[in-house]
């Protein structure tokens, strides 16, 4: 060490650090009363922007912020993409890389090795579930091709989409991948056999609820029966029940939503007397 880097080389009792000891030589002391200054802006003024800038020093932006901060999607959803962005998600191949246990090819299609990349954008089977979904919702953008990352794929299709349904596909940008991962999902750990129709069939309820849930931009690009078709999937049903450490029964709407006749995914109570409409 001593060698390579000869300035450094000190030792004790050979007095202070040599390259200290130039750094310390080279400061011209003035005159002047030493006064406290703020580095983190150009006039070394204090400012509360400033401030609040510096503590984002050394940070890395994540590419897709403006995807994921602007877009409406349930808080899950949003996480879910802010992981697959920073490849923390457990796919086969991050579970290669820390040696664990993986399956060697991707589940829906059986033909590549699974990544986040590939599970999104590059799957036949995924990509086959994005050209059903734009058709269905009627947006212009052509299907994902391989891009890079969802965000080149949505920021490329944002420039073929009207003005108007641009809310609806950056919606649609984040439903799509959830649900896909969530079919993978189901394929690993439950042992489902992928199906497209399947995950279509999820997006369409999904979307209608994300709709009704306060997706306006989604609700724009939906098919224009879809929503009433769904929301005469409701059936009411007056039932009574007890309110919890309370005996005293209660009156209570129990709203169903029938999943294509295959059972009940949402049951929502709601105290007697409210609207219903
Ligand atoms: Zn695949």
């Amino acid at each position: 060490m001593g060698a390579r880097h000869p300035r450094r080389a000190w030792s004790p009792g050979a007095g202070p650090v040599p390259y200290a000891r130039d750094t310390v030589e080279a400061i011209v002391l003035l005159h002047q009363p030493d006064q406290l200054v703020w580095r983190w802006s150009a006039n070394v003024v204090y400012t509360a922007k400033s401030c609040y800038r510096s503590t984002f020093q050394g940070s890395r932006a994540c590419p897709a912020w403006k995807l994921l901060w602007k877009t409406w999607a349930p808080p899950r959803v949003k996480f879910f993409h802010w992981l697959a962005n920073k490849d923390r998600c457990w796919t086969a191949e991050r579970l290669r890389r820390r040696g664990l246990q993986h399956h060697p090819r991707c589940l829906l299609c059986d033909q590549e090795p699974e990544s986040m990349h590939h599970l999104t954008l590059a799957c036949p089977f995924s990509r086959q579930v994005w050209y059903d979904t734009l058709s269905w919702l009627r947006l212009p953008c052509r299907p994902p091709d391989n891009e890079p990352t969802l965000h080149d794929w949505w920021t490329t299709a944002r420039q073929h989409t009207p003005k108007p349904m641009r809310k609806g596909l950056a919606t649609a940008t984040l439903l799509v991948p959830w649900l896909i991962w969530k079919h993978r999902n189901s394929c690993v750990f439950d042992g489902v056999q992928p199906s497209i129709q399947s995950v279509n069939d999820k997006i369409k309820t999904e979307a209608a609820l994300w709709a009704r849930a306060g997706a306006l931009g989604l609700r724009a690009v939906l098919p224009v029966d879809w929503d009433d078709r769904t929301w005469h999937q409701f059936t009411y049903q007056e039932g009574t029940t007890h309110a919890p450490g309370n005996a005293q029964r209660v009156q209570q709407h129990l709203i169903k939503l029938a999943d294509g006749g295959h059972g009940v995914i949402l049951v929502a109570n709601l105290p007697s007397g409210a609207d219903q409409g």
